[in-house]
């Protein structure tokens, strides 16, 4: 998955469908484009648009250009990616990403869990002990839990995460 892949995704899922596509529409359009142009290409209604340029702007990813139609005296918006700062909005992100993973390492590392093996539920130490090691869902008998693999799992991908924030910090540094 590449970055821009990376940061679709988390616009899909903080900000929703819409502002997807918003996004993926900019991102396809070489030049400026108004909110109303948008709307008509990707066949929403112009409220939805804007709602989702501002979004969008919260985040940094958009910016806009105002000028005053002459003729009807309102504001009109050129809107476009904010290319410049994508680079480093991403890297944010990553970074970010990062936090979330090695502190769920760091949890998995220092914890000895309990697993139901008749309903799959999953308990931390002091919880199976206060239950008295029997499951307080089915009252089935707790077993200890190898979790291991999800901590090679977690470091692989913290690794290989850590490697990419590096190259790209590297990148952004020698390009300002
Ligand atoms: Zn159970």
């Amino acid at each position: 998955m590449n970055s821009l892949n990376v940061l679709i995704s988390v616009i899909s899922n903080e900000l929703g469908e819409d502002a997807k596509k918003v996004f993926e529409a900019l991102l396809d359009e070489q030049d400026e484009i108004t909110d109303e142009q948008l709307a008509q290409k990707l066949n929403m209604k112009v409220n939805d648009v804007r709602r989702a340029l501002y979004e969008l702007s919260r985040l940094n990813l958009t910016i806009y250009r105002r000028v005053r139609d002459k003729t009807t005296n309102w504001y009109v918006y050129y809107w476009r990616i904010n290319t410049e700062e994508l680079p480093s909005i991403i890297l944010q992100r990553k970074r970010s990403v990062l936090r979330k993973i090695l502190n769920r390492l760091e949890y998995e590392q220092n914890n000895q869990f309990f697993i139901c093996p008749f309903d799959g539920s999953r308990y931390t130490f002091d919880e199976a002990y206060e239950n008295g090691f029997t499951c307080p869902r089915c009252g089935g008998e707790l077993q200890a839990l190898d979790n291991s693999q999800v901590i090679e799992i977690l470091r692989r991908i913290a690794e290989r995460l850590q490697e990419e924030i590096n190259i790209e910090e590297h990148k952004l540094s020698s390009s300002s």
